[in-house]
């Protein structure tokens, strides 16, 4: 089955450095990237996906930052002008490159915890996977 991803992290995926919510969290991520990887394409969904899914912050099949996550699908569907549909990995890179400037990534992303810890931002030396999309 293809992995279903929400708008946001699209951005968040791409900059990931082996941190996350709990190490059963970072193992789900790690093995979701790898099947993305492999496949070569995914399904964007607007609403909780696959790394929701095992993610700590996922009560009953909602984020507890449900509003500030929404905010951040709402801003990348915008710039990327994404539908809810099946898109391969090079698409996906391609709109990124066209549109996600320093500016507009620093905007979207400003409120996030990860990006105020200083562990991510536009452009992440260590990243794990240097080229996902
Ligand atoms: S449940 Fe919330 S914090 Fe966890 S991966 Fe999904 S959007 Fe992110």
């Amino acid at each position: 089955m293809l992995v279903i991803l929400r708008p946001h992290h699209l951005l968040c995926l791409p900059r990931f450095q082996g941190e996350g919510y709990s190490p059963a969290f970072v193992e789900h991520l790690k093995r979701l990237i790898d099947q993305l990887v492999q496949d070569g394409q995914c399904i964007i969904h607007f609403g909780m996906d696959q790394l929701c899914e095992g993610c700590p912050n996922n009560h009953q099949g909602r984020c507890v930052s449900e509003e500030k996550v929404q905010h951040f699908d709402r801003a990348v569907i915008r710039l990327l002008q994404l539908e809810e549909r099946l898109y391969t990995c090079a698409e996906i890179g391609m709109l990124l490159q066209q549109h996600l400037t320093e500016e507009q990534f620093n905007g979207i992303c400003s409120s996030c915890q990860w990006f105020q810890r200083g562990i991510c931002g536009f452009v992440v030396p260590k990243k794990i996977y240097k080229r996902l999309f």
